[in-house]
């Protein structure tokens, strides 16, 4: 078994334990492998040791890997967890099952049309700029909730879940708390929510996928 095989299963194993640690149902939460940088000789081993959601950050390198694999697995669910421009909406709305950074409403706007204009629509959360860092894509905390409403009844489009990125030198529990709390407040289930150091973490808080890349594929 390859080295990522075994880090693979070694991080499936430590979800199961966390979530029974934190009192959740076995396989309430989904695990996003993270394979951006990699190629697909590299995806392939964890496609064949039963992985079927993966997570890329960027529309144009996912392109280059990914239709292939799904053609060959069908059932892999892709999600786009990097910043999306609105330029690329076609592109990331024919590719993508899952779009987890919807932050602004020029980005709603253009996956809506995209949505109607492709007859095929990814599920869509929104980013949340948990720690407010002017770098970082997201929406800030105290316009999520508006931002998700005016998503539904502006540009119809059904928000199913929030995503945050803690920033890399805090606690991230408080941000998991306030992410979870700002779902409920608007009516929103998913939580895709820690990394590679703090999923488990995440996963107390309720976070119902985590995105975890190094943990499994090696250091990038
Ligand atoms: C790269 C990335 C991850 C995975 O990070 P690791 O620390 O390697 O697990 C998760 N989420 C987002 C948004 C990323 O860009």
């Amino acid at each position: 078994m390859s080295d990522t095989v075994q880090q693979f299963f070694a991080v499936k194993a430590r979800i199961a334990a966390a979530e029974q640690e934190a009192g959740r149902e076995a396989g309430a939460v989904t695990l996003v492998a993270v394979s951006k940088t990699f190629d697909a000789a590299d995806i392939e081993p964890v496609i064949e040791a039963g992985q079927r959601v993966f997570g890329e950050n960027r529309v144009q390198e996912a392109q280059g890997k990914w239709p292939g694999l799904k053609e060959a697995c069908p059932d892999i669910e892709l999600h786009l967890i990097g910043p999306l421009q609105s330029n690329k909406a076609r592109e990331a709305v024919a590719l993508f099952d899952v779009i987890e950074t919807v932050d602004r409403d020029k980005i709603a706007a253009e996956l809506a049309k995209e949505i109607v204009r492709q007859g095929r629509a990814p599920k869509l959360y929104v980013q949340v700029n948990t720690g407010s860092e002017p770098q970082k894509a997201g929406i800030e905390p105290r316009d999520a909730i508006a931002f998700v409403t005016r998503c539904r009844d502006v540009h119809r489009i059904e928000i199913e879940g929030l995503m945050c990125i803690p920033p890399a030198d805090e606690n991230p529990g408080p941000h998991f708390a306030l992410l979870e709390k700002l779902a409920r407040e608007a009516g929103v289930e998913k939580l895709s929510m820690g990394m590679s150091g703090d999923y488990e973490t995440a996963i107390a808080f309720g976070a119902t996928s985590v995105r975890v890349g190094s943990a499994i594929f090696g250091s990038r």
